[in-house]
């Protein structure tokens, strides 16, 4: 769990006070993403990561603490419109704004992990336009640093395998594929991950996945259905399919693939995922629901697909 104190906090910019959370403590359940977003409860903490001036829109780690920039930076065009990106989330922008301040202050690899934030804060709203955008820039930023030389190896090569994960949830496959084909880490499990992001960019999947399922993907008892669980489970449908599944009192792979309009390796690998999970049981060749919807909705929200 974790726990948050509201504490008032004075804008080290204009002198207003408003309150915000501050953290005490959190924990965390599960393995990292893949662009080491950290899991449940850490991952819902991330309003606390950064404060905002609701008055002049100062945007930092913590208000009360001075910037190195004046107060005519937060005026400027590019601060106020976020450099024209009109986010759906206050938080994404929010961590824009803190990013485009350390930037400003030549805080580079800070700048780049605020950026990597917003793109969070993008994906849980369901920005997918914004989450793009605010990649793509990271991407530079990433790239920025990576030639550099001014980071110690290990920051240099997490970055550049976050890199591979950002190049992979734009659909930059090929670019992935090429910029690294001679890439090796000095870690294995490092190696691992980016074999990882390979094959996944060789499938065409944008999608989220974490530490623990590329760990899983490669183990030597991994059979090809244990596979196609951890795809199944990570496909954008797979939320609509169990819906479906619930509604329809029960499916079939070619019912799921007439309703969701895919092909036969897909809705099996979705109600093969189902399976697997606990949510679905299959009597001759239909598979039925175990949950009801309103399971469904708090199953959900404890494990976020
Ligand atoms: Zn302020």
């Amino acid at each position: 769990m974790s726990i948050m104190f509201p504490a008032e906090i004075k804008c080290s910019m204009c002198g207003t006070v408003s309150v915000h959370d501050e953290m005490i403590s959190t924990s965390t359940f599960g393995t990292t993403d893949l662009d080491t977003r950290p899991p449940e409860v850490k991952r819902s903490t991330m309003y606390s990561w950064v404060q905002a001036c609701p008055e002049c829109g100062f945007a930092y780690r913590k208000l009360s603490e001075k910037a190195a920039v004046e107060k005519s930076f937060l005026s400027t065009q590019e601060y106020k419109t976020c450099d024209g990106i009109s986010f759906a989330s206050e938080l994404a922008r929010d961590f824009f704004r803190y990013h485009l301040i350390l930037s400003a202050e030549n805080k580079t690899e800070k700048a780049f992990w605020a950026l990597l934030s917003s793109s969070w804060a993008c994906d849980d709203v369901n920005d997918t336009q914004n989450a793009v955008l605010v990649r793509n820039r990271a991407i530079h930023l990433a790239e920025i640093l990576m030639e550099s030389h001014s980071m110690p190896k290990k920051n240099v090569e997490t970055i550049s395998l976050i890199r591979a994960d950002m190049l992979r949830r734009t659909s930059q496959f090929e670019e992935l594929l090429e910029k690294y084909e001679y890439v090796e880490y000095s870690e294995q499990l490092l190696n691992q991950i980016l074999a990882f992001q390979k094959e996944m960019a060789r499938n065409r999947r944008p999608e989220r996945f974490t530490v623990q399922d590329a760990e899983e993907y490669f183990e030597e008892d991994s059979d090809e259905e244990k596979k196609e669980v951890i795809l199944g489970k990570r496909d954008e449908l797979f939320s609509q399919a169990v819906e479906i599944m619930i509604q329809e009192g029960g499916i079939s792979i070619t019912i799921l693939q007439r309703k969701l309009r895919i092909g036969y390796m897909r809705a099996k690998r979705l109600v093969i995922a189902m399976e697997a999970l606990g949510i679905a049981e299959c009597e001759n060749g239909r598979y039925k629901s175990k949950i009801d919807m309103e399971n469904w909705e708090i199953l959900k929200k404890i494990n976020p697909i």
